[in-house]
């Protein structure tokens, strides 16, 4: 779009699933203006979204109950379970390429679920057509305008409620923009760890956006690592999923031992923490300079494995890596983040006129460990339900003014940002990650302080993103150093196990404290 207005009725921001699904609800309601720090089309890369027969309702919620170890909001998981087959029948109708076997949609079973219930678009992932089925819906309505490039730096607001947002444009000009209510759709916040699946466009910014401006953020200490995860030098670390696992891969350590039976009796399909603990274990005792550890197909038929595994196949020989007759370096990486802006389950925050779907919010939906495949529906049907909530925000807005050009510019990039980043990634992965104790963390919580007036006053897109790396970092260590036992993904060497009578409940910080509810 050519400009951007002064005003407009509602502010969606990120372009991913959460957000181009609300937009589409707004769009009957009044302006919608989407935004996105990149492409329209640079979000996450998903797999598959869960599609549950109606006779599975109740093994879907047992499943998902039984991932969040205690910590599920019920009424949230049943939302999510009674309105997965509308939303996925709406994105099916809009969508051309999922597969089929004869007239039936094909379903295939993922190592942690019990029913063969995640949707399959040729043959491996679903995740881009339906975001092209979304943004193709999307741009056929005309109340609905994209802004690429467009950098949300703060939420504005007045009488206790959202009137805006100011975000830095396609040329690094700052700009306001005044509107009735916004939808924080911006994703995850892997990148505040070293090892990571996700891209860089994950720096918590909704996270970061909503502290400063007064909204509740919880249960920030639960961040799913995935055990495996490509391990190659100046290499993204490309997700090696699941599906290696169920279809039979084995895990080999550096002397070649496979090493999950001593573990768990189910072995690489054990539970997924469990399995990244166990790799974290054996690298160290490996006591690599450069650690990892493999995963092994090569014995099983080089044909299935293509077949069953094109993304995979295709992606690791791209690296030089054939599945079918090497074995596959690994690590485990930053996943998925469960906590977030706290929500209720129509998207709202506590600060009026303010929303949030999709990895960014906490829905409840999770509890403390996602279940496989859920967050792509949860963005399905918690960012239309967040549309239809936002509909009734509608007020007349006022125009503000923009800001003076010279206060922010778009780059250069500071070496001195990345620095910083370099050492919140490092700090974190040693002392907040997959294994935590007390001495780690309050370690970590002081070297974060003192990079704390390094980044405050960000002046670059870069140095913002830094600014909300930095602040998600420090929710993450302070909540895991509140929660003393463990839980579903938060797991301590000094509290190991569940502690029902003190933490049963949600955290939630403010400033510097955390409460748990
Ligand atoms: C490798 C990988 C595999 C996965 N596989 C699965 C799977 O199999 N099943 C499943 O259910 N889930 C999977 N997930 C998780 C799932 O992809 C995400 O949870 C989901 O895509 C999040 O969607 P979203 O709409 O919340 O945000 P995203 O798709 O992450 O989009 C974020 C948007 O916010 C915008 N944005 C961010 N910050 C700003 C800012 N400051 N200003 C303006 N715009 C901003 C971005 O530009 C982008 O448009 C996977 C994730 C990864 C990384």
């Amino acid at each position: 779009m050519k400009g951007l207005p002064a005003e407009t009725d509602f502010v969606v921001i990120g372009t991913g699933v959460a957000g181009l699904r609300a937009a589409i609800e707004l769009a009957a309601a009044g302006r919608v203006l989407v935004l996105s720090k990149k492409e329209v089309r640079d979000t996450h890369t998903p797999a598959a979204p869960d599609l549950n027969d109606e006779d599975e309702v109740t093994i879907h919620l047992q499943d998902t109950l039984t991932a969040g170890d205690g910590l599920c909001n019920t009424t949230a998981v049943k939302a999510l379970i009674d309105e997965a087959p509308e939303r996925i029948e709406e994105v099916i109708a809009w969508a051309k390429h999922f597969d089929h076997a004869g007239a039936k949609l094909v379903f295939v079973q993922e190592k942690t679920h019990s029913h063969s219930r995640v949707l399959h678009a040729q043959g491996e992932s679903t995740a881009s057509e339906v975001l092209r089925a979304l943004t193709a819906k999307a741009h056929s309505l005309k109340h609905i305008s994209f802004a690429p490039f467009a950098f949300t730096t703060a939420l504005l607001t007045g009488a206790g409620r959202i009137t805006g947002i100011s975000l830095l444009n396609e040329t690094g000009v700052p700009q306001e923009i005044a509107c009735s209510a916004v939808l924080l759709a911006t994703g995850g916040m892997g990148r505040i760890y070293r090892d990571t699946t996700n891209s860089e466009m994950a720096t918590a910014d909704g996270i970061g956006l909503a502290f400063r401006a007064g909204a509740e953020i919880g249960d920030m200490e639960f961040v799913h690592f995935h055990p495996t995860s490509l391990y190659m030098k100046k290499v993204p670390r490309f997700l090696l999923s699941e599906a290696l696992r169920t279809e039979g891969a084995y895990l080999r350590n550096f002397e070649l031992d496979r090493f999950m039976a001593k573990y768990h009796p189910l072995g690489v399909v054990a539970p997924s923490d469990l399995v990244a603990r166990a790799i974290v274990h054996e690298m160290e005792v490996s006591r690599a300079k450069d650690p990892f550890v493999y995963l092994d197909l090569t014995h099983l038929s080089a044909t299935k494995v293509q077949k069953h595994l094109p993304r995979v196949y295709a992606a690791c020989m791209r690296h030089n890596v054939d599945i079918t007759e090497d074995l596959i370096p690994v690590r485990p990486a930053a996943h998925f983040c469960l906590g977030g802006v706290r929500t209720d389950l129509n998207g709202r925050t506590n600060l009026a006129g303010l929303f949030a779907a999709g990895e960014t919010a906490a829905t409840g939906v999770h509890g403390a460990n996602r279940f496989p495949s859920n967050s792509l529906l949860e963005s399905l049907v918690y960012g239309a339900r967040s549309g239809r909530a936002m509909r009734e925000e509608l007020k007349p807005t006022s125009t503000t003014t923009t800001l003076p050009k010279a206060a922010y510019s778009n780059g250069p990039v500071d070496a001195g940002v990345e620095e910083l980043i370099t050492q919140i990634q490092t700090v974190m992965w040693s002392d907040v990650g997959i294994v935590r104790t007390r001495m780690g963390m309050q370690k970590a919580i002081k070297a974060l302080e003192e990079i704390a007036p390094k980044i405050a006053h960000p002046k670059t897109r870069r140095a913002h993103e830094a600014a909300n790396l930095h602040l998600a970092a420090l929710l993450v260590a302070r909540s895991a150093l509140a929660r003393e036992e463990s839980r579903g993904a938060h797991y301590r060497m000094d509290y190991s196990d569940h502690d029902d009578k003190k933490f049963l409940k949600h955290s939630v910080v403010r400033g510097d404290s955390v409460r748990f509810l």
